[in-house]
């Protein structure tokens, strides 16, 4: 087996369909009469089909990889949220898991509605303490 395919296939499992079809189209092709003139022909398109089949892989490798740097930054961009959604929960006394929406919620049983638990002062006053005094001011001076 060639090198590179054991590797690639060692690598990416997801591509053993095109890299069988690599390995079949080199084997059929080793022991070519190379005087024979349609089979040195048939070995020209089989040569532009694995070329081919060699894009598509770097296609599909960059394609992957893509996607992979995609799914690292929606991880970090997941666990920023969560951990924003968690402080804003400690800054309303509320379950950091559901905010008290959820009654099969295994911390809180859907009880941890803002202001279940007592409110975290620093994240109180980072979240609610300028909202709360914006909202005195705004509907004070309306009513
Ligand atoms: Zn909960």
């Amino acid at each position: 087996m060639n090198p590179m395919i054991a590797f690639l296939k060692k690598q990416k499992p997801e591509w053993e369909e095109y890299l069988n079809m690599i390995e079949m189209m080199n084997a059929e092709h080793s022991d070519i009469d190379e005087d024979d003139e349609d089979t040195l022909s048939e070995t020209a398109a089989s040569n532009n089909t694995h070329k081919a089949y060699k894009n598509k892989i770097i296609k599909l490798k960059k394609t992957q990889n893509k996607l992979l740097h995609m799914i690292e930054d929606l991880k970090a961009e997941l666990e920023d949220e969560q951990e924003l959604t968690e402080d804003l929960a400690e800054a309303l006394g509320a379950c950091p898991e559901c905010f008290g929406e959820d009654d099969m919620c295994s911390y809180c049983k859907g009880e941890g509605l803002p202001g279940f638990f007592v409110p975290d002062f620093t994240q109180y006053n980072r979240f609610v303490a300028p909202a709360n005094k914006k909202f005195s001011k705004h509907y004070r001076i309306r009513n």
